[in-house]
């Protein structure tokens, strides 16, 4: 089997500017974007604040974009997921179903998955509960909805919902939300919603579909039982490094570690190294702090360059 130079893992923005970048240097990447390719964007509408689209672009859109740009320099694609890594050692070996690749450098872009809250919704999970109101929420017509979280992505939640859901709470463990301004006034002026301020879900119920949850105050500690026809959460992600735990370095939080946590970005040396030689990662995998597609995007690129770099050493 021939020998690769680079395998990226990881189909989104961190993973496809990656492979473009190293299409660009005639790395020939092969990117194994998982069977769900696209990342986090493919769950979501309109992007407004990714450079270069000044009218605002789908997220499916863009990852398409990018995937077709990624293709065009010669990098393959396969919707295809990693179900084992082995990274010590010149030769690092990934395999995928019951094929193995040979590589001398992998890039881990992997992102990251879906906070649960742990009161038991998971087992209601496509039976009322969801993790991607943008996907799911046309299942919800005339339904009385909640999302949990305070940031964008519950924000992002709660207008998509609008438009189908009669009613729609938002449920915020505190008395100010986390999201940009634009995205709260949007939320807070439709006159569908209603926020639960200071509080969280306790508990969820129902006979195999949800059919009510449980709201404490966080303030006053009074629990109020009400119905719901949907449950859906957006209160952060984790990062997707199960296959990387005991190969590579991570965070208290589970992310990546790479080199420029410790050393910064230095001229000389692979600040997106990780604690193994000749594994790079990027994206949300990585970033604790911005999470943004932008960001990832970047640091895709910045993979790519050190592993441009250390491949020619
Ligand atoms: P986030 O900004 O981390 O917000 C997560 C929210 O969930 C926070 O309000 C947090 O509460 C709450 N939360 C966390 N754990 C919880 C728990 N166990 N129980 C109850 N609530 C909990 O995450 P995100 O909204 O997914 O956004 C991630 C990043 O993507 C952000 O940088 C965001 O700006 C970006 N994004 C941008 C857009 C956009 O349209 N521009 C859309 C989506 C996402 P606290 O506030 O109390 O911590």
């Amino acid at each position: 089997m021939e020998k690769r130079k680079v395998i990226v893992v990881g189909g989104g923005p961190a993973g496809y500017t990656a492979a473009m970048y190293l299409a660009r240097a005639a790395l020939k990447p092969l990117v194994f974007a998982g069977e769900e390719a696209g990342g986090q964007l493919m769950l979501t509408t309109e992007v407004e604040n990714y450079p270069g689209f000044s009218e605002g672009i789908m997220g499916p859109k863009l990852m398409e974009e990018m995937k077709k740009q990624a293709e065009k320099f010669g990098a393959e694609i396969l919707n295809k997921n990693v179900i084992k890594v082995e990274l010590s050692g010149e030769v690092k070996k990934v395999w995928v179903g019951k094929e193995v690749f040979e590589t001398e450098t992998v890039v881990i872009a992997t992102g990251a998955k879906s906070k649960m809250l742990g009161v038991g919704e998971e087992k209601f999970l496509g039976r009322g509960v969801s993790v991607c109101a943008v996907c799911d929420a046309a299942f919800f017509k005339d339904k009385k909805v909640f999302v949990v979280g305070g940031g964008d992505a519950a924000m992002v939640d709660a207008l998509a919902l609008t438009k189908f859901a009669s009613e729609v709470g938002v449920i915020h463990r505190r008395d100010s939300l986390r999201a940009s301004k634009i995205m709260q006034e949007r939320v807070l002026k439709n006159n569908k919603v209603k926020v639960w301020w200071d509080s969280v879900v306790t508990g969820v119920g129902g006979e195999g579909v949800l059919k009510e949850i449980v709201i404490k105050n966080v303030k006053s500690g009074e629990e109020k039982k009400v119905e719901a026809g949907g449950l859906f959460l957006a209160i952060g992600h984790v990062p997707e490094t199960k296959f990387f735990e005991g190969q590579l370095g991570l965070d208290k939080k589970g992310f990546l570690k790479v080199k420029m946590y410790e050393e910064g970005i230095k001229v000389e040396g692979y600040p997106t190294m990780t604690s193994v030689e000749g594994v790079f990662a990027a994206g949300d995998v990585v970033d604790f702090k911005y999470k943004q597609a932008v960001t990832a995007a970047g640091m895709g690129c910045q993979a790519a360059l050190d592993v441009e770099r250390y491949l020619s050493r």
